[in-house]
């Protein structure tokens, strides 16, 4: 029996969209539903056509309740775009793509949140009605919005993102409401849980998934000293991101675009980086600042999702 499956203690995954819910779909097949917080960024969140978009909650969402549409990494599988239609026939905006059955989430989520209850509530509900049995809790339900620098100017996230298509060189990151937003409540027991098992920074963008979370009020300090252990998946492979500007963006930070950049901008916060094959070259360099593993880090199918789940609570398990 490998130690994952004897794990007996909770997890806290930090996550953005694609890249941190491929691993939230394989951890949720390794580890009972009451062992995982799933903590999601809401950086990228805005408000658009007068509804609340939360991209990287719903990716994660839709992912784990398995109607996510693979090919685009957003949106739900199976869709149909009626509404888009119009809307452009209408001379609306109809840059940022929200399917029909996305949209029916959307507008859910406006009257809950209209009547009061908050977000963390409403994305209870929808993972209850949705059958997602893991606990997925948006990062904060108060408003933090990622703002990119560039030297055309500020740039909110998803203008950089979709409408821009990330053409634009990063120069910085600020994240506006941050420091008067309070981190998640379940966020903050799920780390001050006596039987906190340890903690998983997904392979998601370090800088616009994972530094939101980071940057919320006593977070970075809470992970720097957390007595569980710390791990992180690095988001770069042979150089690479797999998908979206991770690396784009390390390039134009000055940064080599390599996982010992990752560790090293980690530093401090992580115990441990697991790194895939093709970087092997790089371990001896990153164990200077944390240990690592070396596994295969790509996720094309739920297996590999399963293994590198696996491959990370075994991690967990060995800097215990
Ligand atoms: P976003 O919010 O949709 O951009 O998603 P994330 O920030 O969670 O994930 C984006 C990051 O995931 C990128 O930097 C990718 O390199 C990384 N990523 C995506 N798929 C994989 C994978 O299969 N393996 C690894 N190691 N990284 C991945
Ligand atoms: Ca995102």
């Amino acid at each position: 029996m490998t130690a994952s499956k004897i794990f007996r203690k909770n997890i806290v995954a930090l996550c953005g969209g694609v890249g941190g819910a491929k691993l939230a779909l394989g951890l949720s097949h390794v580890l009972p539903p009451e062992q995982l917080t799933i903590v999601v960024n809401t950086g990228d969140d805005f408000e658009h056509l007068g509804l609340k978009i939360c991209p990287d909650l719903d990716t994660v969402l839709y992912t784990l309740a398995g109607v996510n549409n693979p090919e685009t990494g957003w949106g739900r599988a199976e869709e149909t775009w009626s509404c888009m239609e119009v809307l452009e026939a209408l001379g609306s905006e109809t840059w940022f793509k929200l399917g029909d059955k996305d949209l029916a989430l959307h507008l859910e989520r406006a009257h809950m949140l209209a009547s009061g209850q908050s977000l963390s509530a409403v994305t209870s509900h929808f993972c209850k009605q949705l059958g997602v049995s893991a606990n997925v809790v948006p990062m904060s339900d108060d408003p933090v919005r990622t703002m990119i620098e560039t030297p055309e100017g500020v740039l909110s996230f998803q203008h950089y993102f979709v409408k821009e298509q990330c053409a634009p060189c990063v120069e910085g990151f600020h994240f506006e409401g941050v420091t008067a937003a309070h981190a998640n409540r379940a966020f903050l027991n799920a780390l001050d849980d006596p039987n906190l098992g340890g903690i998983i920074f997904c392979p998601s963008n370090p800088f616009v998934s994972i530094g939101p979370i980071l940057e919320l009020p006593s977070i970075r300090e809470r992970i720097g000293s957390l007595r569980a252990p710390r791990i992180a998946i690095s988001p770069i492979i042979g150089g690479r991101a797999v998908k979206g500007p991770a690396a784009k963006m390390m390039h134009e930070l000055d940064l080599p675009v390599s996982s010992l950049a990752v560790a090293t901008h980690y530093k401090g916060l992580l115990d441990g980086l697991i790194i895939d094959q093709v970087d092997a070259s790089e371990k001896v360099e990153i164990e200077r600042h944390m240990a690592s593993l070396v596994c295969p880090t790509l996720m094309n199918t739920l297996r590999d999702r399963i293994d590198l789940a696996r491959s990370s609570l075994d991690f967990l398990k060995d800097l215990t």
